[in-house]
Parts: C-alpha cells; sequence; structure tokens
C-alpha cells in the first residue's frame, strides 16, 4: 500500500484504562480537529479517576519501532508527546525525533497524575531535558512541572514564572507553554516564551468544574494546528479555546 497522505498527528503516550487521560484523550481531541491519529504507545496503565494502581512501560526498542511504522505507512505532520515512562524509552523517542527534524514535536512534559502517583521515573527527568526537549517545537510545562524540571520552588510571582522559565528554555526546546490553570486567583494565564522574543499571554476566565486529561487535550490541540500548518501561537490560541470550551461542558 502506499503512503497514506492524510495528515496525520503521531500521538507517543500511554494509556489510561479509566479514559480520562492519555491516549485516548489525544485521539479524541486530534479527530475532533478533522485529523487522523497513529500511534506509538509507550505504556500501560491500570487507572481509575482517582488513583492509578498500575503501570507497565513498553521496551524501549517497541517504541522507537511503533514510530518508524506509523512515520513510513503515512504523511505525519506533527508528533505530539505524552507519558514517557523511564530514560532509555525518552532516549528511544528522541533518535526517531531527531531522524525527521522537519516535522514539528509538542511535548507535555507528564510527570505525575492528579491524582499523585508518578508517571516517570525520577532519574529520567534530566534525560528529558538533556536530550529530548531540544528536539521539541513546544514543551507545555504546568507549574508544578515547571518547578521540577527547573529544580526549584513552586514559582508564584509572574516574575518568577518568567525567571523559571527562561531557565527551562536554555535546554533547549524552541518554546514553551507555561500552563497556569493550577494557579489560584480569578483569571488562568498560560505564557508562551521563546527565545529573544517577548512573553506572549493567554487569558481566560478561570471554571469552577475540573477535569481529567485538560493537559492532553491542549498539547494534541496545538499538535493538530501545527499540522495544519498554523503558526505556533495561532495553534496555541486555538487549542486553548477548544479546551476552554470543554471545561465549560464539564463545569455545566
Ligand atoms: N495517565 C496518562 C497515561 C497520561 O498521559 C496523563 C497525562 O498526560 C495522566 C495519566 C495524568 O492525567 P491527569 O492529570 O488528568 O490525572
Amino acid at each position: 500500500m502506499a503512503l497514506n497522505r492524510d495528515p496525520h498527528v503521531l500521538v507517543v503516550g500511554g494509556s489510561d484504562s479509566s479514559g480520562g487521560a492519555g491516549i485516548a484523550r489525544d485521539i479524541e481531541t486530534i479527530s475532533s480537529i478533522g485529523l487522523r491519529t497513529c500511534l506509538a504507545v509507550t505504556a500501560v496503565t491500570v487507572q481509575t479517576h482517582q488513583a492509578v494502581t498500575a503501570i507497565h512501560h513498553l521496551q524501549p526498542g517497541l517504541v522507537a519501532d511503533q514510530m518508524r511504522a506509523a512515520l513510513r505507512t503515512n504523511e505525519v505532520s506533527a508528533i505530539k508527546i505524552g507519558m514517557l515512562p523511564a530514560g532509555r524509552v525518552i532516549l528511544a523517542v528522541a533518535a526517531v525525533l531527531s531522524e525527521n527534524p522537519r516535522i514539528p514535536a509538542v511535548l507535555d512534559p507528564v510527570l505525575a497524575s492528579s491524582s499523585g502517583r508518578p508517571l516517570v521515573e525520577p532519574n529520567a527527568i534530566d534525560v528529558m531535558k538533556r536530550d529530548l526537549m531540544p528536539l521539541c517545537r513546544l514543551v507545555t510545562p504546568n507549574l508544578v512541572e515547571l518547578a521540577v524540571l527547573t529544580g526549584s520552588e513552586l514559582a508564584v510571582s509572574d516574575e518568577d514564572v518568567l525567571r523559571l522559565g527562561r531557565r527551562l528554555l536554555a535546554a533547549g526546546p524552541q518554546a514553551l507553554l507555561i500552563k497556569g490553570g493550577h494557579a489560584a486567583g480569578a483569571r488562568s494565564t498560560d505564557i508562551l516564551l521563546s527565545p529573544n522574543r517577548e512573553p506572549v499571554r493567554f487569558d481566560m476566565p478561570r471554571l469552577a468544574g475540573s477535569m481529567r486529561g485538560t493537559g492532553c487535550m491542549l498539547a494534541s490541540a496545538i499538535a493538530a494546528h501545527l499540522a495544519k500548518a498554523k503558526s505556533l501561537e495561532d495553534s496555541v490560541r486555538a487549542a486553548k479555546q477548544r479546551v476552554f470550551e470543554k471545561l465549560m461542558e464539564a463545569s455545566a
């Protein structure tokens, strides 16, 4: 069979049996934006909305093989990366990205579930920074992930967020979207930071409801809009709007 020329987003991440997060959310999000997905599963998790009870890692070679097969089969226009459970898996993903430098990759640096269970081995965090981030078009940490990734206290002021963001940018991603959704206040502000550019702020009213998998949805939606050849800023704006609408539905 010839290459499937429909634009696809390659999703690299873990499954979540509850359907609240992970690849189920990614596929749902990307298809709602009108694109197809292909898949490289990195981990199988057993979860309810309250707890993660088991995590099974897939072998790094199997993850890389899935990615290469997906790339051979389809026209992949963007790559969305979520849960990467171990350093060797991160290195395998980085190797495939470096073979495909023209495809933009969006990394959601998932470190833990909202129920508090770590989803990445602690020693993998340095590997993620050193070997994977420099290959990414965008990395989307929330404030807790920003603190862990920079070995710092949680940023409270806008100044601290920008200082830690600039520090993480030095690890080499082309841009960062720092998600302020878990901070306090009536508005929820995300900040897009790129080297040598003024920060761009995306501000939304804070909604009462909460929902799992919003990080997965946001990064997937950004990847889908990048795959449609939108600019990074326009992709983030469109993706934020979509997540906002989903949160509105959930809190209605
Ligand atoms: N499980 C998997 C497989 C994920 O990829 C993620 C986030 O990306 C989570 C759990 C965490 O999601 P939540 O914060 O909604 O618990």
